[in-house]
């Protein structure tokens, strides 16, 4: 078996296509060397050599010690230089590097070959014994981290103590006399804790660090992120060995960071960071405040530092012709890492970069434009969900702002919450209901299940390629990151200001599109759906079969659905339209009423509201359909509880409070989930059902005669199960309809359908497709009942199942294919059997899900409906199901 591909000088043995056995980073720098690039020779040992290794009780494959000799002696033929040779060594950096970007893993160890020998060696070859002895401890500390499990505090203490001792405020003012010190310290304190001296062995060296790299690929944060992320666990990391560069060889030298488009905005401008004589991850670790690359943007952030441009004007203008290459090359904004060590440039990285979701849809945008990718690969290029960053509250700008710290805009967007400290807190808090903040003072990947939980972040350091950026912006959460004005005090959970301190639990806003952050809640703005939105929307439309419908029974949201293009209402959920304060005492009147006379008269006052909120829906959806469903009130949901409510029901009623208790009594019930509710409403009190029917098809006159266009009501009933509850209420709308028809003197057209929301019915769908001219999938109802779970009660262990890996997404968000889709799948063919013209649609909560939409473009269902929000994510989402 080949385990190890070499690259370098020009050619290489894999390509960017190779992603899977060479993970993505090795890809890349394959097809980098390819393309001809500058890139230090290296080798990658592929994935499958990283699951023969955990397959084996972590040991290696035969052949692969000597395919990387093989290949460790190219390097040295390319690089000049000699990995077993004290005298002319060869340093290598070993990093990780798996199929999806992985940022759980060990990343990596730098100047790997360094011992006391070859120190020499490296302080002879650059004439500079200083920069020798801070190469080998830093390589010292990071191995002994990374690979020999070794608390890197400890050195931390160590090196603050000899800089006190040498009366030194930089690390840079050591001389090589003090490194060699620091060194000897670090040393003995490696043989204390670990009973091992440092190995001295390149060869042992090299070895101890590809099994580290193999072996992250199972350490905890790891397998968390894989979760997170959907990635199996069976994929693997590659690892890749490369020759080391220098960024930090004194003033000739640097390393940075770009995106070739902004990553925020996704403006068509390179977009990067630098740091001078500073080696490998010194940019990102944003511990010291990076310079700008181009001028422009130096400019723009009114920055003194000189920019790479001004500074390096050749290496700078070499590496803005890759960064366009590069880009036409995987025809994607690219990421990309670099190092210029005296003067000349390497590219050590390139790969998609992440980006906002702004961002996202500019860049696919513009390529398409561009002519460098087709509208249809535009489509496919964004995440749906992605959407929803975009259609979240930014600050309202009317409104002063009380601006308690600023930083870098890092995400944009903006939210509110609770301040919290740590990660865990933010996690508790938040399932508890509580919204939060993480406040740090730089993230790590420890800390992303508090990231996860958090409304949004704040960082008191770091720059734009900062772990909390970059993650944030991956999240779509607002994140203001390196806030220099602002102080976390940890241990005594306090952020202090210049206008004081605030305590755990205070609220406070983040605006991650100006940077900044404010005391208290903020009024906020909804987002603006033109541009690059609403080009991409229009190309999704154009590609789609499915609908796309919303649920929404007030005009407010039915508004909102239209402007984010809703094509209609697949869902109105009437017993909503009863919550509010001077409804819910007519309604609560019907209920409770205590025989039918009563309930007429609780209705006759229910009749002109519903008409009126009928008329309101009709006329904002101009002709475009809407299915109203009769009454579904789980009962408890509309009882009255307090006693100021029932003597206000009482008297409304004109009953004695006493007899109101009693009927409130006998309507209490042990499963209300399961209960008197749905179409059984309707069959026990047809008058309801009628009343109903009565406001839809007067409605429907009414706006008719208002709009000019034809409305067709499709009136929806629900919780059926047996085709005979459909066919009595039916029956009671028919003749209501009929009624109408005659007082109106006109012809009225209208649908009568069913939910498909109970296994049974489902099972029947035949049947029932006699009497249902559209099925509407209440896959909300129909989880619950196919699992036998409650809806209201399975937050509180569906999370357990989650963890310990019982269920992989909960069923209530993301439909259950394997079980209630098979339901569906069997009741649309059955519907379409019995009615080989039915309309189908699904109007539970997965109706907003892209998982879930892919599901019903397979079953060809007509449309998909779901609350406003989501209604453009549903949008794209069909449109990808149907590329
Ligand atoms: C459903 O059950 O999926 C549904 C849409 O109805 P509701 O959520 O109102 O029960
Ligand atoms: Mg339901």
């Amino acid at each position: 078996t080949k385990w190890v591909y070499t690259f370098g000088d020009g050619t290489a043995e894999g390509t960017a296509d190779m992603r899977d056995l060479l993970g993505g980073k090795g890809a890349n720098l394959a097809e980098m060397c390819n393309l001809g690039l500058p890139v230090p020779p290296g080798l990658t040992i592929t994935t499958e050599a990283c699951n023969w290794y955990l397959g084996n009780a972590r040991a290696y494959p035969d052949e692969l010690a000597e395919q990387v000799n093989t290949a460790l002696a190219h390097i040295g033929k390319v690089a000049g230089r000699d990995f077993a040779d004290a005298k002319r060594p060869l340093l290598l950096s070993v990093r990780s590097g798996a199929r999806a970007s992985m940022p759980g893993m060990m990343d990596t160890v730098l100047n790997l070959g360094l011992n006391d020998e070859s120190v020499l060696a490296l302080a002879e070859g650059v004439g500079d014994e200083r920069f020798a002895y801070d190469s080998y401890r830093r390589f010292i500390q990071m191995y002994s981290d990374v690979v020999m499990g070794l608390d890197h505090e400890v050195f931390e203490e160590i090196l603050e103590d000899e800089k006190a001792r040498f009366g030194h405020e930089l690390d840079t003012e050591l001389t090589a006399d003090e490194w060699k010190q620091v060194i000897a310290r670090y040393k003995s304190v490696i043989e204390e804790e670990l009973g091992q001296a440092f190995p001295q062995d390149p060869q042992q060296q090299l070895w101890g660090a590809i099994g580290a790299v193999f072996s992250s690929w199972t350490n905890a944060r790891a397998v968390t992120y894989r979760q997170l992320h959907d990635i199996p666990s069976g994929w693997g990391t590659a690892v890749n060995v490369q020759a080391m560069v220098f960024g930090n060889l004194g003033d000739g030298s640097a390393t940075g960071v770009a995106f070739t488009r902004n990553p925020s905005t996704g403006e068509n401008t390179l977009y990067g960071e630098f740091l001078v004589n500073a080696q490998g991850e010194d940019v990102v670790a944003g511990i010291r405040t990076p310079q700008n690359i181009t001028e422009a943007a130096r400019i723009e952030a009114g920055s003194d530092k000189p920019s790479l441009e001004k500074l390096m004007p050749d290496a700078f203008s070499e590496f803005l012709g890759i960064c366009n290459r590069l880009e036409n090359h995987y025809k994607d904004m690219q990421d990309l890492e670099f190092t210029i060590e005296n003067g000349k440039l390497w590219m050590l990285q390139t790969r998609a970069g992440k980006r906002t979701a702004r961002a996202g849809l500019r860049i696919a945008v513009d390529l398409a434009e561009a002519g460098m990718i087709t509208k249809q690969e535009a489509i496919g290029r964004i995440d749906p969900a992605s959407l929803d960053q975009l259609l979240h509250p930014t600050i309202d700008p009317s409104v002063s702002r009380d601006v308690i710290g600023s930083g870098l805009p890092a995400s944009p967007g903006a939210a509110t919450g609770e301040i919290v400290f740590t990660p865990d807190e933010a996690v508790e808090k938040s399932e508890a209901g509580k919204k939060v903040i993480l406040v740090r003072v730089e993230t790590s990947p420890e800390d992303i299940h508090g990231m996860h939980a958090a409304q949004g972040i704040v960082t008191s350091r770091g720059g734009m390629t900062s772990h909390a950026a970059v993650v944030a912006r991956g999240m779509g959460k607002p994140c203001v990151s390196g806030a220099g004005n602002i102080r976390v005090d940890i241990r005594r959970k306090l952020l202090l200001t210049e206008s004081g301190p605030l305590k755990e639990g205070e609220i406070i806003t983040v605006d991650g599109s100006s940077g900044q952050v404010l005391r208290g809640s903020v009024p906020m703005l909804h987002p603006e759906l033109s541009g690059d939105f609403g080009r991409l929307m229009e190309w999704a439309d154009g590609s789609r079969r499915m609908k796309v419908r919303t649920n929404a029974e007030t005009p407010a949201d039915a508004n909102v659905a239209r402007k984010f293009g809703a094509e209609g209402i697949g869902l109105c959920r009437t017993e909503h339209m009863f919550f509010e304060d001077d409804r819910i005492v007519a309604m609560r009147e019907m209920i409770l009423a205590g025989d039918e006379e009563g309930r007429r008269t609780a209705l006759a006052q229910l009749l002109p509201m519903q008409r009126a909120d009928f008329v309101e829906l009709f006329e904002i959806m101009k002709g475009l359909p809407v299915t109203i469903r009769l009454l579904d009130p789980p009962l408890h949901e509309f009882l009255p509880k307090t006693d100021e409510e029932i003597a206000e029901v009482a008297e409304a009623m004109k009953v004695e409070e006493e007899l109101l208790r009693q009927r409130l009594e006998a309507l209490h019930e042990f499963n209300p989930m399961l209960g008197h509710r749905g179409c059984r409403l309707a069959v026990s009190y047809p008058e309801i059902a009628e009343m109903q029917a009565r406001a839809i098809f007067e409605a429907a006159v009414e706006a008719g005669a208002k709009t000019g266009e034809h409305v067709v009501p499709e009136i929806m009933i629900p919780l059926v199960g047996m085709m005979t509850e459909l066919e009595y209420v039916k029956k009671h709308i028919e003749k209501v309809a009929n009624d109408i028809m005659e007082e109106a003197g006109q012809k009225i057209d209208y649908l009568i359908g069913t939910m498909i929301e109970l296994p049974r019915a489902a099972i029947r769908a035949d049947v029932i497709a006699e009497a249902a001219e559209f099925f509407s999938f209440g896959t909300n109802d129909l989880t619950q009942t196919t699992f036998g779970i409650s809806r209201d009660d399975a937050s509180s262990f569906l999370s357990t199942y989650q963890k310990k890996g019982i269920i992989e997404r909960d069923p209530f968000i993301s439909l259950d294919i394997a079980g209630v889709g098979q339901l569906i799948r069997m009741a649309a063919e059955k519907g379409r059997a019995g009615r080989p013209d039915i309309k189908l649609g699904i109007c539970g909560e997965h109706g907003g899900d892209p998982t879930s939409i892919h599901f019903c473009e397979e079953l060809a269902l007509d449309y998909v409906s779901c609350s406003p929000f989501r209604v453009p994510i549903a949008r794209l989402a069909a449109a990808q199901a149907a590329l």
